[in-house]
């Protein structure tokens, strides 16, 4: 068994639809995750977010904003007038529903059936258009077997439930089935968080055991650094899984950073493909990736906060730092970087909903100061620790920036640099230009 997963581009449009599909039928047996049609998640964001303010008018409207665009993204897939009636009657329930809200009350367990509905539709129209075609594939309903408890899923569970609704298919070797969405243990639609399809992939691997992951995706891999705003990166052979993690995180916009976790457990290599160019070879996330080259990749995370505890009560003292990461944990935000000296400790978050508190907080223990708008920049690789020189080369490149923090030694293949996000590009393409231009590739 394979299990592919497409993103919202590779769904997007008719003809990108129609190429999934030349990707997907004949083979091997497969599992297909689906992602939205781009764009829709964020429609059905904005959608909520419009009942939360009260205003049931601009919700309307927004889901009447979806229509041209399924309107064409049907005429132009389906061929036969019964597959487009289909099509058409599912949207009609679909705006019905979007609709049927009242801004009274309209709570979280709403929110997300709302949210689940662009994968719905997507796998839906991918399983009419199958059919038109004659292909032997069944749709299967996510919400029937992905489990989560407590945001985590219940991998036990879902295989057997999995198994079950496989099962009930005999002679099908092609099934469909949307990402993001699954049921949580009250019963309730939930999700996996947004670009959560990439997760779903990965557990169905996990749980069908499956021979790999692939996901497929606008771009031919994980690049050795970002494309949005270096020249001439391309993409990277092999990754291992800790590797793969730590450029997700950090900023690698092509995979959900969790992705690796379940094919990790069961050693599934995850490979990392272009829908519009199947030809490349793409990036393999696997167990047999541990290469030499000591730089793979280097990536960047924007919209980070540095916030640095000033005490003198740090000062050959123990116990301090567990009560500033207590005020963390207590209002469930992580921290990224840490770096510490006798007498002050600077760290790093992205979630910054209860900043205010946090500080306020903080504040009880020392001195504290915050610096808003910084990014990291990650170089990842296997080798950073043993070439003792590419630490030296990293922080000369960044010579001419304010670096704020560095962490180093954490693990075996990171090295994390805080920087002001107004010199993040300039610093991916001086690390770009120091690390790539000489035998380390
Ligand atoms: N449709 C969801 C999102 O846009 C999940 C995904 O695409 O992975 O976040
Ligand atoms: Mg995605």
């Amino acid at each position: 068994m394979l299990v592919y997963k497409f993103g919202g581009t590779s769904v997007g449009s008719a003809e990108n639809m129609i190429q999934v599909s030349n990707l997907i039928v004949g083979g091997e047996s497969k599992i297909v995750v689906l992602s939205a049609v781009s764009g829709t998640t964020n429609s059905l964001v904005g959608i909520c977010d419009a009942y939360f303010a009260g205003d049931k008018q601009l919700a309307e409207k927004l889901v009447e904003d979806f229509r041209p665009k399924y309107d064409k993204h049907i005429f132009e897939l389906l061929q036969e007038q019964s597959s487009r009636d289909q099509a058409n009657d599912l949207m009609e329930e679909k705006y019905a529903l979007l609709k049927s809200f009242s801004v009274e009350g309209f709570s979280e367990i709403e929110e997300r059936q709302i949210h689940a509905q662009g994968e719905l539709i997507s796998t839906k129209l991918m399983q009419l258009y199958l059919e038109e075609q004659g292909v032997n594939s069944a749709l299967i309903p996510a919400l029937d077997f992905m489990r989560t408890e407590n945001g985590e899923p219940l991998y036990d569970e879902i295989e057997k439930r999995l198994a079950e609704v496989l099962a009930q298919h005999k002679g099908v070797d092609l099934f469909i089935t949307q990402g993001y969405i699954c049921t949580n243990e009250f019963e309730q639609v939930d999700n996996l968080k947004r670009g959560g399809s990439d997760y779903t992939a990965s557990i169905i691997g996990a749980c069908a055991n499956a021979k790999e992951v692939q996901i497929w995706t606008d771009i031919d891999g994980m690049h050795n650094n970002d494309p949005r705003f270096v020249e001439g990166t391309k993409a990277v052979e092999c990754l291992t899984y800790d590797e793969a993690a730590e450029l997700a995180y950090f900023g690698a916009k092509i995979l959900h950073p969790l992705t690796v976790l379940p094919a990790k457990k069961k050693n599934i290599p995850v490979r990392l493909k272009n829908t519009m160019q199947p030809e490349a070879l793409g990036t393999v996330i696997g167990p047999n990736c541990d290469t030499s080259l000591p730089v793979k990749s280097i990536a960047a995370k924007n919209g980070i906060v540095a916030i640095k505890i000033r005490s003198s009560r740090m000062l050959m003292a123990y116990g301090f730092l567990k009560n500033v990461f207590q005020i963390f944990e207590d209002y469930q935000t992580p921290i990224d970087m840490i770096t510490t000296s006798e007498v002050a400790v600077s760290l790093t978050i992205d979630k910054t909903d209860n900043l205010q508190s946090i500080l306020a907080d903080l504040r009880e223990l020392g001195q504290v100061e915050v610096d808003e708008d910084q990014s990291i920049v990650c170089v990842v690789g296997q080798g950073l620790i043993e070439d003792s020189t590419i630490v030296s080369r990293v922080t000369t490149a960044l010579n001419s920036l304010k670096v704020r923090m560095i962490s180093y030694g954490g693990s075996a293949n990171n090295i994390s640099i805080l920087i002001p996000s107004e010199n993040k590009n300039e610093a991916l393409n001086l690390l770009h230009s120091e690390l790539y231009t000489t035998s380390l590739v």
